[in-house]
């Protein structure tokens, strides 16, 4: 385990329960108490074992900073007052870093942050845009006020590309030469900055509209492909940004990443229940069904169950209409917890549909040890239908094999009539997509669909 933040004291001893560098080299640094190169290397090392062997799960980056002209401001204050600037450069790194992450003086002036365990290589540049905030600060010392500059260089491994130390080493030799962008390492620099800007914009917006405000559903139905008519509809999350309404691939991902997911998709379900409920009631089409797209974060929560349940209870839902679609890496997540989440959810009347069906891991083994309704086709292979023979086989494959097991299959993004009889033909059960109609505002599927009956009006269907 990696201490928090290495602050140990100057010439900080046994490392405060760390391992030592090898020998007895301090394996600290004299100067600002972090841990030295060497003790960086190990740590490293130990990093890279983790990413070979799998043993971690996620990206390692190293961020190594560099102050830029820290050879002419020592030459010009003198050593003495070299030496507080490049503490106070060590605390300002430290305090932008998360817990964990490991902060080490590497050379004179260059600074290195070890990063474990990190979802994706934007959280790196997040941290980067961190210490870039910080470093747009003046220091404070002696009575004057400094202003530094520094260039970050970000290296990135994973498990497919676990040399830490190559990527390492191209992004410091990076800032002598300004190597252009390259494989697993860039400069940290305005393209990026403009990124990680644009994300924290995103993050504050969507901060303020957790409670609901600003978003709205938007309702597909989906069609039985035996008889045309409407059996349900899938809520689909939009995000109201003026005039623009966005959709939830450009947000979702940063919703789960900084938690606001849990009460967003808690608003998700109390409205769609809501909304669906009272369609029901106003149409007497009790078997009207309702799925609603759940996260891995959401359902990493114990409570996730009750909060579902309580949706539909509260909303006088028909007991039995509501699933939730999950996909696979929600189940990868932690695959023991999960089960058991589910098997909760299954034995309170709520179906679980596996969505974007085929692009994961492990489909089939998930299908046998999860209590899974239905499977969603992934739009991916209904597109190559008619095409591409290889997609019309896994079609086919997948819908055999539902039937086989009593699953449910729904087919996502048909949007052409091929497709459509196709699928009818292999015996899929249902349907979304373009073709019989988008997701729409609430009112309007109401118009289209609740008003004007229950068929889905598509050219050239043939009810049977
Ligand atoms: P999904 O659950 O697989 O939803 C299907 C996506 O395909 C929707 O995109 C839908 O608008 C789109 N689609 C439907 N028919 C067609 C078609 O014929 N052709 C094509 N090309 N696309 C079609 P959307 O609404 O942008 O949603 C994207 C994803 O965002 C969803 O994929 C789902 O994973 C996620 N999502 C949506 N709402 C929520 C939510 O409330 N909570 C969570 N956690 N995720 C949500
Ligand atoms: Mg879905
Ligand atoms: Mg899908």
């Amino acid at each position: 385990m990696i201490e928090a933040h290495d602050a140990e004291p100057r010439g900080g001893g046994s490392a405060g329960g760390g391992p030592r560098a090898a020998g007895d080299h301090p394996a600290h640094d004299e100067l600002t108490g972090l841990p030295d190169r060497s003790l960086l290397y190990e740590r490293i090392g130990r990093a890279t074992d983790g990413l070979r062997h799998s043993a971690s799960r996620g990206s390692v980056a190293l961020l190594s900073i560099d102050i830029d002209g820290f050879g002419a401001i020592n030459d010009r204050l003198g050593a003495a007052l070299g030496d507080e600037i490049l503490g106070a450069v060590a605390g300002r790194i430290r305090d932008a870093v998360r817990p964990g992450d490991t902060v080490a003086r590497s050379g004179g002036d260059e600074f290195v942050v070890l990063c474990e365990r990190l979802d994706a290589s934007e959280d790196a540049v997040m941290i980067a845009d961190r210490l870039d905030t910080s470093f747009g600060q003046p220091f404070v010392l002696a009575d004057r006020e400094f202003r530094l500059e520094v260039t970050i260089a970000i290296a990135l491994a994973d498990p497919q590309n676990p040399d830490l130390l190559d990527a390492m080493r191209a992004a410091e030799s990076a800032h002598i030469t300004g190597m252009p962008e390259g494989g697993r390492w860039r400069i940290f620099d305005d393209d990026l900055r403009g990124r990680a800007t644009e994300r924290r914009r995103i993050e504050t917006a969507l901060r303020a509209t957790a409670d609901g405000q600003d978003l709205e559903l938007h309702y597909q139905p989906v069609v039985s492909l035996r008889t045309g008519r409407v059996t349900g509809v899938e809520a689909l999350l939009r995000w109201r940004r003026g005039s623009e309404l966005v959709g939830p691939d450009s947000f979702i991902p940063l919703a789960e990443e900084t938690g606001l997911i849990v009460p967003i998709g808690s608003w998700v379900l109390r409205t769609a229940c809501a909304q669906v409920a009272s369609w029901q009631r106003s149409t007497g089409w009790q078997d009207l069904r309702l799925a609603v797209n759940v996260s891995a974060r959401q359902l990493q929560l114990r409570e996730f169950a009750t909060v579902a349940v309580e949706a539909a209870a509260d909303a006088a839902l028909t007991p039995g209409s509501l699933s939730i679609e999950i996909t696979e890496s929600v189940l990868l997540d932690d695959v023991e917890a999960s089960g058991q989440r589910l098997d909760h959810l299954h034995e309170l009347g709520i179906g679980v549909s596996l969505d974007d069906f085929g692009t994961g891991y492990s489909s089939l083994t998930y299908l046998r040890r999860f209590p899974v309704d239905s499977v969603k086709l992934d739009r991916s292979f209904v597109a190559g239908m008619g095409t591409d023979p290889g997609d019309t086989a896994i079609v086919t494959a997948v819908v055999d094999l539902a039937s086989a097991l009593e699953l449910e299959s729904i087919a996502e993004g048909i949007e052409t009539e091929v497709q459509l009889d196709l699928l009818r033909s292999l015996g899929c059960d249902s349907g979304q997509g373009y073709l019989l109609s988008p997701p729409v505002p609430a009112e309007e599927f109401q118009d289209q669909f609740l008003a004007a009956g229950h068929d889905c009006a598509v050219p050239g269907w043939s009810h049977p």
